[in-house]
């Protein structure tokens, strides 16, 4: 069910424990301001989610809230995630679903990345 994009942070939320190594994900990169790791379920042969490890439900919160030194480090993460996983050419895809009618699942800011194949013009 998509979420409620101003909700209050949930800590129980299923990022948060994979954050906390409270349950397991297939990790690809870690550093100060976030974390990268193989979704669940893929939809390209390389889909790869990247969260912040700061508390942002959203694109939204994050971006009205987070200090800028949090949005540079995450924004760099994005791009060293795609870079060291050769993705810059052929080329990839980066998506953030916000809320209900962006059908925002997990209320954790993730970032996904497709890559692997011609994505086509829009992945709705
Ligand atoms: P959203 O619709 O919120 O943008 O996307 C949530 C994504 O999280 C989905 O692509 C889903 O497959 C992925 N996901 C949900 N639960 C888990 C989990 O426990 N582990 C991993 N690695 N991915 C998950």
């Amino acid at each position: 069910m998509p979420i409620d994009a101003t909700q209050p942070y949930d800590d129980q939320n299923i990022f948060a424990k994979i954050l906390r190594g409270e349950i397991p994900s297939k990790r690809v990169y870690e550093d100060d301001h976030a974390l990268a790791f193989h979704d669940i379920n893929p939809q390209a042969p390389q889909h790869i989610l990247v969260i912040p490890k700061g508390s942002y439900v959203s694109w939204d919160d994050f971006a009205a809230k987070a200090p800028d030194a949090e949005i540079a480090g995450f924004v760099r993460a994005v791009g060293h995630v795609a870079r060291e996983a050769g993705m810059v050419e052929p080329g990839y895809r980066l998506l953030a679903n916000v809320g209900q009618d962006g059908h925002q699942e997990v209320p954790h800011l993730h970032v996904h990345i497709f890559a692997g194949r011609p994505l086509g013009q829009m992945l709705a």
